[in-house]
């Protein structure tokens, strides 16, 4: 029986993990939930899954050592928290050892140094839960120390990948919100729409597998069915594929390297044609900066993090147009000068610092 600390249990990833553990008792316990502020949500999971420590992130009291020690009393940590409050539980488990399931992407893009060496250092496992770092783990044979060439990340493109700048203006976040081929948190969802996910996920593949940067590249891929490839030195490339269906990467981070049945396999005849296209970055300035943000260093690719978030906030609540998500984190990115990341208060006062200077930008105080 496999105890899993489910952080972040209300949202759409940790529906999709509780759906696998419904699907398996005889695998798969829950030890503890951590929800972020839907309290009543919280409530009727602890009575379907009785778990031995339940917390809500919104009560704002902060954990003794005695509320870390049941959190973490687990086999695997799903780290499905969304937003920079996810690198506190990634780094907690991280100094613990654990096996961390990583789904929160703001982990590793605004902590990887610090996650990975602390990782390295108490010997904890980082297995991705993103798709498309999912297949890369997959083609590289479920190793992060493997020997590759090149990693190419797919990307569907979202829901406005053929809009005009002048389009682009005009969006609302209803088209925004409407992605077209996975299901996933509004956050995630707006930052497909920009690309801004695709940047962040060129940094994970940096961090998860000590890649350069100029070894990672994402492509566009409409179907959404090759999630990933790893390109190797002989020309040979590898890539995993199959329906767009988030409890595939989610189980295998759990039951790994073991697998267990889960989705439908492809109908290879059904599906006709898969279709590859160069992604338009210079329509999508997000993408462009969280590179430049990866390349800066230290502190900056939190600071582009923190006002991303307040971006899209305000964005969500129709009070910037969508380029001006890509202003307020450029604005954020020249003005705030970048320090080392080397620790968590450096990187939390980034974030802090990152999310003032934004909400200056998009007119709250
Ligand atoms: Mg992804």
């Amino acid at each position: 029986m496999l105890k899993i600390a489910l952080i972040g249990c209300t949202g759409n990833l940790g529906a999709q993990t509780l759906s696998i553990v419904r699907r398996y008792p005889e695998q798969f316990s829950v030890s503890a939930l951590v929800a972020g502020k839907n309290a009543e949500k919280l409530a009727a999971l602890c009575e379907e899954f009785h778990p031995k420590y339940a917390r809500l992130a919104s009560d704002g009291h902060t954990m003794s050592e005695e509320d870390l020690d049941a959190l973490y009393d687990c086999d695997v940590a799903l780290i499905a928290a969304s937003g920079f409050s996810g690198l506190t539980y990634t780094l907690e488990a991280a100094r613990r050892g654990k096996r961390i399931a990583l789904a929160n992407k703001e982990s590793l893009v605004c902590g990887g140094e610090l996650v990975t060496r602390t990782a390295e250092q108490y010997g904890a496992e980082l297995i991705p839960v993103d798709s498309e770092h999912s297949a890369i783990f997959q083609a590289l044979g479920m190793r992060r120390d493997a020997k590759f060439s090149r990693l190419v990340l797919t990307a569907s493109g979202g829901p406005f990948l053929h809009f005009t700048e002048e389009e682009l203006k005009n969006v609302t976040a209803k088209e925004a919100l409407d992605h077209p081929t996975w299901k996933m948190g509004p956050k995630v969802t707006v930052d497909s729409a920009t690309l801004l996910n695709k940047g962040y996920e060129v940094i994970e593949a940096k961090w998860l597998y000590g890649a350069d940067l100029a070894d990672i590249e994402a492509v566009v891929h409409p179907e959404s069915i090759v999630h990933s490839l790893v390109f190797f030195e002989d020309g040979a490339a590898l890539a995993q594929l199959g329906y767009p269906d988030m409890r595939v990467p989610i189980q295998l981070a759990l039951t790994y390297p073991a697998r267990l049945p889960c989705a439908p396999q492809l109908d290879l005849a059904k599906l006709g044609c898969l279709h590859f296209e160069r992604l338009p970055a210079e329509r999508f300035p997000c993408y462009g900066l969280a590179l430049a943000a990866a390349r800066m260093g230290g502190t900056a690719p939190a600071v582009m993090n923190g006002a991303a978030e307040v971006a899209v906030n305000a964005f969500l609540a129709e009070r910037i147009t969508f380029p001006q998500i890509a202003e307020a984190i450029e604005d954020a990115l020249i003005r705030i000068p970048r320090g080392d990341a080397e620790s968590y208060e450096a990187i939390a006062e980034a974030d802090r610092a990152a999310r003032e200077h934004a909400r200056r930008f998009v007119g709250v105080e």
